[in-house]
């Protein structure tokens, strides 16, 4: 049976390939920790899950969903907006219900990207902005991020052929992998960077309220007129651990929204209403600052136990401020991949190689603290004992 030419743009995806290096190494008997898994661990808060259940068992939650989101589920997002951001939002024009942020992202590519189009992604990132631009037929442009300049690109640097034909800028801040946070400065020179070239931003704010040392990460919605060009995607999966319930939010420039909407409306209904109200729940909640504060606290925990071993192993590093993620290099100059699957088979230690990510995190590998403390205590131990055979 032959698939379409386009299956064969598509790298094989990066964390189907760790599985099955994982697998193997399971079967050899190996007793893996994995640090390559940006899920997190905890359960959902209980008051989202006992909604749920009172929502699936309306009735009138069972049929079809509004596929633009709930009024309901719209009205919280844009609430959340303002008592969080300051950021004022229509909810009919100005928010969409997504299902998960990779859903929105996927498709917003297919709504803006004609094939030979250019989509500005960052290197390293997130692989579904490259890989859904390549199904498109478009042309993913890498913008490296670099330590030097705290991993935010050099817009200087992009060649104005490329930018005549860019039509999507994809930033995602506080950034996965590099743990980077981007000021609201940085994020206002993006918003006018895009409007001078007439490009829809688009930011991945997956992160956005996982900071620690006090650093509180900015919506590129709170820079003045960035509607006029920005679209950003919120997500519950990450703060409110709801990573399998999958939902989201699409938020600011309408003629993104609408088309967004329009494209979604042609390939899916939407997200189960008694989920969008679940995640009402959590949007509204009263509870819900404490609760993302205690989820902070417990990874700001596991990132000082990270960083404190890796600097006592000679790593570089800049101390993450932001995601559950340190982004580091290891001594020595083997490569990522090589170093990664080395480790993997000394010390049965899992961690996803930066060029995973793109060839700019060539040298890096990612940790993620999305593992008890006693699992990732033995994985850093275990981390020294094979490093001193390397
Ligand atoms: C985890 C993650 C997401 C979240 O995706 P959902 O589909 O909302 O679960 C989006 N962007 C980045 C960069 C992520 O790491």
């Amino acid at each position: 049976m032959k698939t379409a030419d386009r299956m064969r743009l598509l790298p094989p995806y990066l964390f189907a390939e760790l599985d099955r290096l994982k697998t193997e190494a399971r079967a050899r008997g190996v007793d893996v920790v994995d640090l390559g898994v940006g899920d997190p661990e905890q359960p959902t808060p209980a008051a989202v899950v006992d909604r749920l259940c009172r929502e699936a068992g309306d009735p009138a939650n069972h049929r079809y969903p509004a596929y633009e989101g709930s009024a309901l589920f719209r009205r919280t997002v844009a609430g959340y907006y303002q008592r969080r951001f300051g950021v004022r939002l229509d909810h009919d024009r100005e928010v969409l219900a997504v299902i998960g942020s990779k859903e929105g992202i996927s498709h917003l590519i297919w709504a803006f990207v004609d094939p030979g189009d250019v989509v500005l992604v960052p290197d390293p990132a997130y692989p579904v902005y490259r890989s859904q631009t390549l199904l498109a037929g478009g042309r993913p442009v890498l913008m490296p991020l670099e330590a030097g300049r705290g991993f935010f690109p050099d817009f200087g640097a992009l060649r104005r052929e490329d930018l005549e034909r860019a039509r999507i800028m994809f930033l995602n801040y506080p950034n996965n992998p590099t743990a980077a946070v981007a000021t609201r400065e940085q994020l206002a020179e993006a918003v006018a960077f895009a409007r001078r070239h007439d490009i829809l931003l688009c930011h991945d704010a997956a992160y956005v309220e996982m900071t620690y040392d006090g650093v509180v990460a900015p919506s590129v919605l709170e820079v003045p007129g960035a509607a006029e060009v920005a679209l950003e995607f919120y997500s519950l999966s990450k703060p409110f651990n709801m990573t399998g319930w999958r939902i989201g939010a699409a938020v600011g420039n309408t003629v993104a929204v609408e088309a967004l909407g329009r494209i979604k409306n042609n390939t899916d209904s939407g997200q189960f209403t008694a989920v969008q109200h679940a995640a009402v729940e959590a949007l509204g909640g009263d509870w819900a600052e404490s609760f993302i504060r205690e989820m902070n606290a417990i990874y700001r925990r596991r990132r000082d136990l990270v960083v404190s071993h890796l600097s006592e192993l000679g790593w570089e590093f800049q101390v993450p401020r932001g995601t559950f993620y340190v982004w580091a290099k290891p001594p020595g100059d083997r490569g990522s991949a090589e170093f990664a699957s080395e480790l993997l088979e000394r010390t049965g230690v899992l961690v996803p190689p930066g060029t995973a990510y793109g060839p700019a995190g060539e040298g890096y590998v990612r940790i993620a603290l999305c593992i008890d403390d006693r699992r990732l205590e033995e994985g850093l131990g275990r981390l020294k004992e094979g490093q001193q055979g390397f």
